[in-house]
């Protein structure tokens, strides 16, 4: 049986923007299976840091905004 981790990370090709990439058990070395490009696991992740990082932000400032609203109505029941 194959796993599908990789395949359910959403990691950007730095280089082509795809999405699917191979690599060898045991090895760190990951390749862009549309363009061929070689780069480690890290470097492929430090890539996508960015827009990971915007992601989590974006998300946190949602449930933060709910968050708030939901203490406004607890105040605003206590007064
Ligand atoms: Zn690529």
């Amino acid at each position: 049986m194959k796993d599908n981790y990789d395949r359910s990370m959403s990691f950007q090709c730095p280089t082509c923007g795809g999405e699917s990439f191979e690599h060898d058990d045991g090895n760190p070395d990951v390749r862009c299976v549309r363009c061929d490009r070689v780069m480690t696991k890290d470097e492929l992740r430090e890539a996508n840091g960015a827009r990971i990082e915007a992601e989590v932000d974006a998300l946190k400032a949602e449930v933060l905004k709910d968050v708030k609203a939901d203490f406004a109505k607890m105040f605003k029941k206590w007064k």
